[in-house]
């Protein structure tokens, strides 16, 4: 299962690579340098999209963040660890100087997020 946190060509990600890269935009993928590998990053831009799954990266207000009715006790600390990896990285992704958008999951399925996409990368 956790091999599911780490994959790299989640179907929401491959929208928001298609959606920039059609719009001219060049980026590269995970930066192993970067703190939590960052999914798309335009270094001249000094900027990154992060696109996250609604359940494994707790997206709070969403129905597809809500956990399992079975083994609560495995998934609540696996899933609260994540949360906090997040929150982590990027404060240290902005201290370093970068601006980072956050992109949900289910904002790219119902089509509004792909708009914020663009209006972050133009300015
Ligand atoms: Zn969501």
């Amino acid at each position: 299962m956790m091999a599911a946190v780490r994959s790299k060509d989640t179907k929401p990600e491959m929208t928001v690579r298609r959606l920039v890269h059609g719009a001219g935009y060049r980026y590269r993928l995970h930066r192993k340098e970067l703190p939590g590998r960052p999914d798309l990053v335009f270094v001249s831009k000094r900027k990154i999209i992060l696109v996250n799954g609604c359940f494994w990266h707790q997206h709070g207000p969403c129905v597809a963040s809500h956990l399992p009715r079975a083994n609560r006790e495995y998934w609540i600390p696996k899933l609260e660890a994540n949360k906090k990896r997040d929150m982590k990285n990027l404060r240290a992704l902005r201290r370093a100087g970068w601006k980072c958008l956050v992109i949900w999951e289910c904002q790219i399925k119902g089509g509004n997020g792909l708009g914020r996409i663009l209006k972050f990368l133009e300015n």
